[in-house]
């Protein structure tokens, strides 16, 4: 009788909950941080020990973000698998301190794509296909497959743009049907914004009552919201967005504007988000690790002094600081992460690679910054300038770090300057140069002859071998790593003898010794003087700042010490 009790007991502990899904839209207007609060969603369930996999479903009809203008776009961040992808995955990514997978990114192209092409194949069996049912099934199953891969506990997925967009219409009626199957496992939390117009100076629920139901109207409920605005929302007004908005008042978040990215998840803490979630979930609160070591990062953020100044130099500036934060995401969050780990706060400079293009430019202005930063880039504006930028670091002892364009153009400089190569070039500029130092791989070739531009670079993740004694090994501290790349072209290797003999080192290959990933210069020539092809910010994370970026911040910092 006992044992028989025992059993039952313990059974019930065990019971497997059902998978769960948060569904998070945008209200009233964009642009005010529905990725970001995605993000702190998935690194506050982490803390309190659930498995979270993160989706994002862009409602674009590109198959994936490769072709897009980082200008209009903002950055393109690249998955392990090789997708290319929207920068809120970089977030996502970066708050949960975990890969994500090629499952978890969804567009509406992809899916069109798919659909047409099964119909194409008579994958229909005949009959008439449609946006209802065919489109929204296929992205109900692409919800469910992202969270089986994963083997998570929760999905939180992001859907793009606001409601009320006919865009993302089909993801939001697939979360609507996807409900209907698991009632008691799926919630919607709503990023809404309330403005305080300048005149009337007081905050204002109606844009977000207005937001709300045109969600009921497509038969959704909302279950949370999250109250953007300059200012903390009062309790008044959260009871006004209550009773308006059929919730209960707690459900309503203050998310007022903040300095820091990096508080939003404690700052959504302070309303109890993730207690609130959980129970709407029906799940139970666990001991998980806790917000302590983002908490630890978080405050070095606003506590760190002494200043290291590092330029970026590229040509996607042209229309101010906004540009440059979204095309530049990744770069300028690893110099963060690396900074605030060596207790120095960045201080991060523009540089117009064009500025450095006239025959009486000032390279002076340059001596001023302890790290010079040539980040990734296509096509010919700004180039020259680049090379007489790195060329005066290289001389002038400026720690360089290049990224992967970055990389490609030292080791042009280091032909045209140090070997006295006149005229060494890429091929992605001038293929008949006499000397084509980075030059496009075999198998690229068709497909830039096809014109398929689309997925014809080498992308995502490879592994490459250390050479031992390198700087880049002793970052690291192993001999094989795996990186991201998002490139068409490689150094040439009828070239590589006489650049390696003239003294610039390849420290980095691929394991079968034909692409070259890593140069740098010994530190005995030059105190940080490094380039990867790869993209080694698309690993950098606020809980783990990546190697190379944090041995280029110590350089740059020993210099601002000088
Ligand atoms: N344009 C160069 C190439 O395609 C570098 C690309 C990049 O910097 N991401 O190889």
């Amino acid at each position: 009788m006992r044992r028989k009790t025992v059993t039952k007991e313990k059974k019930v502990k065990n019971k497997k909950t059902n998978h769960k899904y948060i569904f998070v839209v945008g209200g009233v207007m964009s642009g005010v941080g529905k990725g970001i609060a995605t993000s702190s969603l998935g690194t506050l369930l982490q803390a309190k020990g659930y498995k979270v996999n993160l989706v994002k479903a862009d409602p674009y009809l590109n198959v994936d973000a490769g072709t897009m203008n980082p200008t209009e776009h903002g950055e393109v961040f690249v998955l392990n698998s090789g997708l290319e992808t929207d920068q809120d995955m970089g977030n996502y990514e970066r708050f949960l301190n975990r890969d994500l997978k090629h499952e978890d990114y969804i567009t509406s192209g992809m899916v069109y794509k798919y659909v047409i092409d099964k119909e194409r194949n008579l994958g229909f069996g005949g009959r008439c296909v449609e946006a209802v049912p065919h489109i929204r099934d296929e992205i109900v199953s692409r919800y469910e497959n992202a969270a089986k891969l994963n083997k998570s506990e929760i999905s939180i997925i992001e859907i793009g743009g606001t409601v009320g967009d006919y865009q993302n219409i089909m993801f939001i009626e697939a979360a609507r049907v996807l409900k209907i199957k698991h009632p008691e496992d799926i919630i919607f939390v709503m990023v809404s914004y309330l403005p305080i117009p300048n005149k009337i100076g007081e905050m204002k629920t109606r844009p977000t009552q207005n937001a709300v139901n045109q969600l009921a109207g497509y038969g959704v409920h909302t279950d949370i919201i999250i109250a953007r605005s300059e200012v903390l929302v009062d309790q008044k007004r959260k009871e006004k967005i209550g009773i308006a908005c059929n919730i209960s008042t707690e459900n309503v978040i203050s998310a007022p504007d903040i300095d820091s990215v990096y508080d939003v998840p404690l700052n959504f803490e302070k309303d109890k988000i993730g207690n609130i979630i959980l129970k709407s979930l029906k799940l139970e609160k666990r001991k998980g690790p806790g917000l302590g070591a983002w908490k630890k990062f978080a405050q070095a953020v606003k506590n760190t002094e002494k200043e290291v100044n590092i330029a970026i130099v590229g040509k996607y500036f042209s229309t101010g600081d906004f540009v440059l934060t979204d095309a530049y995401v990744s770069v300028l969050e690893a110099i963060k992460y690396s900074a605030y780990s060596q207790k120095v706060k960045p201080k991060i400079h523009t540089v117009n690679a064009n500025d450095f293009e006239k025959e009486n430019a000032d390279y002076s202005v340059l001596d001023k910054f302890d790290g010079i930063v040539v980040p990734g880039g296509f096509g010919e504006k700004g180039i020259e300038g680049k090379l007489n930028v790195i060329r005066y670091a290289r001389e002038n002892k400026i720690p360089y770090f290049g990224l992967c364009y970055g990389m490609q153009l030292m080791t042009i400089e280091y032909a045209r300057n140090v070997l006295g190569l006149d005229g060494a070039h890429t091929a992605e500029i001038n293929p008949k140069a006499p000397h084509v130092i980075i030059d496009i791989m075999p198998d690229q070739k068709q497909k830039l002859l096809d014109k398929n531009y689309g997925g014809s670079m080498r992308l995502g993740t490879y592994k490459a071998n250390l050479l031992k004694g390198s700087i880049a090994e002793s970052a690291y501290g192993t001999s094989t790593i795996l990186e991201r790349h998002r490139h068409r072209y490689e150094v040439n290797p009828k070239y590589i003898k006489e650049i390696s003999d003239a003294g610039l080192v390849f420290s980095g290959t691929s394991p079968d010794g034909t692409l070259m990933e890593i140069a740098e210069l010994p530190v005995t020539e030059h105190p940080f003087f490094l380039g990867t092809q790869f993209h080694p910010e698309f690993l950098a994370r606020p809980l783990s700042p990546h190697p190379l970026f944090t041995q280029f911040i110590k350089a740059a910092k020993n210099k601002g010490l000088k």
